[in-house]
């Protein structure tokens, strides 16, 4: 694959405090213990590097900004972070692709619908082939089939017990 795609809660973090789905502040979500030790076996590299390597990408719908719960600029900015702590490095210009719409609005850019991974995938100047979407729900499947890119659940990417 020449380029990862993850999305972001019940994937690469998870909220930490008690019945809400997502972080709407730092300091309330986590890693799962086992995505750093997972990265760490990548070399990944941003998009228009010469290197080679695997590039990555973070897909998050955060329907939390639409609702009003949080800004767009945090919703952004604990992705960042949540980047910086998985991959230890922090995320490259237009590595981030989030949509904060509310559900149901029409978008055209929240999962299942494929923008983000299109957007993603025209940074890197990647075909859909080349591509793998990591995710936890069934919008993230179906969003991956929709751009018609290569899908794993995040639970046998990263060698977890399934919910
Ligand atoms: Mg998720
Ligand atoms: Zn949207």
């Amino acid at each position: 694959m020449k380029l990862i795609i993850f999305d972001a809660d019940g994937t690469l973090r998870f909220c930490t405090v008690e019945g809400q789905p997502c972080p709407n502040r730092s300091g309330e979500w986590e890693l799962y213990p086992d995505v750093k030790e997972k990265l760490a076996e990548y070399d990944w590299v941003s998009p228009n590097s010469p290197e080679h390597g695997t590039g990555y990408g973070i897909a998050s719908n955060q329907g939390g900004v639409g609702v009003g719960y949080f800004s767009e600029e945090t919703a952004i900015s604990l992705l960042k972070d949540t980047v910086r702590e998985a991959f230890g490095f922090d995320p490259a210009e237009g590595t981030i692709e989030i949509c904060p719409h509310v559900p149901y609005s029409g978008c055209g850019c929240r999962k299942p619908d494929p923008l983000m991974l299109h957007n993603l995938m025209n940074k890197y100047g990647v075909s859909p082939q080349e591509v793998l979407f990591v995710g936890d729900r069934d919008a993230d499947e179906k969003a991956a089939e929709n751009a018609g890119c290569n899908f794993m659940w995040a639970y046998k990417f990263f060698c977890r017990e399934p919910d």
